[in-house]
């Protein structure tokens, strides 16, 4: 019955077999961009689909079964619980048995994948058609086999005078203590009370928002018949960003300058985390030393409930000097008339060494940039063909 070759989760996605989990990522974000019910309700089911692929493809066991065993072991390996499942008829047709939920939700409470802004959560909610009850009124009985208790007491003997004790789950009611007649079962939920649901929660995230600030959604957990729902709770996590780092509500920078810019001012612009573009002027006449750090008050990040105050945005200089021998000697010397005088010269006693300084890379970046060349040139020669090999034979 296994159905090896079975594709179908990532042709949703639109990506191959082999996809890393990035490239799963990357695909459903932005089809759940384009098919999210706010933005196209005329989709239909397609929302779902792509968040149930991407469940199922981002959950190593899940995938495991489904890889192996296809759509024959996601149905055998689902966690149980829950009734019909549409999404799951509507992509592979045929019977219906519920799965998605199980440990998912707490894998969707966003500790692993924090900074989508969409979860597709799929919480147990109460059957609507028997609101909750598995059954038309009256149709729900106690189990006669254990008395309601969900639990049978075997006992079994195992030599004349001696007996063992054995308690073990009610197989007529499956533990639940209470059956409901097949004719009387509802058949949306099977008789399970609950069914499975796809839920869409929009998280907001408010200005100024830290990394492992809890967002908490009151009630949304899986409901069951006569308790109260628990909540789902989101726990932010921060993206790097390629220009700043946070620290607090301030954020911190590394930008390069020449030289000219460090000895004669400079502006540069900024594309901001708001997308504002900022202009950052430093005037002629003040000068940047290599390494050092200044510092734009207000740029920050905005506080948290008071989004008008904000942090600032400290920016560390990293001066980029002109190579050797840059500029002609007698250009030198012009120079030279206008930087700022050297120091006295040296006293030199007449036993004095001369001594060279050499150009020194210190040991782990010159073995990244050996490295490199070595990366380089090999896949310039590409393998047995290299120019050294032509060279001999002409
Ligand atoms: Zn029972
Ligand atoms: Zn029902």
């Amino acid at each position: 019955m296994s159905n090896v070759a079975d594709t179908k989760l990532y042709d949703i996605l639109g990506v191959s077999p082999s996809a890393s989990e990035n490239e799963l990522k990357k695909a459903y974000r932005k089809l759940a961009k384009e098919y999210h019910p706010d933005k196209n309700p005329n989709a239909g089911d397609k929302f779902k689909e792509i968040s149930f692929a991407y469940e199922v493809l981002t959950n190593p066991e899940k995938k495991d079964l489904y890889d192996r065993y296809g759509e024959q072991g996601l149905r055998e390996g689902g966690c149980g619980g829950g009734g019909m499942d549409d999404i799951f008829s509507h992509i592979f047709g045929g019977g219906l048995f519920g799965f998605m939920g199980g440990q998912g939700r707490s894998r969707n409470g966003g500790r692993r994948r924090g900074e989508d802004m969409v979860h597709p959560l799929n919480p147990n909610v109460l059957c609507s058609t028997c609101n909750g009850q598995g059954g038309k009124s009256g149709a729900v009985q106690k189990c006669t086999a254990c008395r309601g208790r969900g639990m049978r007491i075997m006992i079994r003997q195992l030599a004349p005078g001696m007996v063992q004790q054995m308690q073990s789950v009610c197989t007529d009611c499956n533990g639940e203590g209470e059956v409901i007649s097949e004719k009387d079962r509802c058949k949306k939920c099977e008789g399970k009370k609950v069914i499975k649901e796809v839920k869409i929660l929009e998280v907001h995230v408010d200005k100024g928002m830290k990394h492992g600030q809890k967002i908490t959604f009151g009630g949304e957990a899986d409901q069951a018949p006569g308790l109260e729902p628990g909540d789902i709770v989101l726990v932010l996590q921060e993206k790097d960003h390629e220009t700043f780092r946070r620290e607090g509500n301030d954020l911190h920078m590394t930008h390069k300058i020449g030289l000219v810019e460090a000895l004669c001012g400079f502006h540069f612009t900024l594309k901001h985390l708001d997308g504002r573009q900022i202009v950052v002027k430093y005037p002629a006449g003040k000068v940047i030393e290599p390494g050092s750090v200044r510092v734009v008050r207000g740029e920050g990040m905005p506080h948290y409930r008071n989004p008008f105050e904000k942090g600032d945005l400290f920016i560390k200089f990293d001066v980029q000097f002109p190579d050797n021998n840059w500029l002609s000697p007698e250009k030198l010397s012009e120079l030279e008339d206008l930087l700022p005088t050297r120091a006295d010269p040296p006293v030199i006693s007449g036993d004095a060494e001369e001594v060279d300084l050499q150009e020194f890379v210190s040991q782990s970046s010159s073995g990244g940039h050996r490295r490199e060349a070595y990366n380089d040139s090999s896949d310039e020669e590409g393998g047995h063909h290299g120019p050294g090999v032509q060279c001999a034979h002409q």
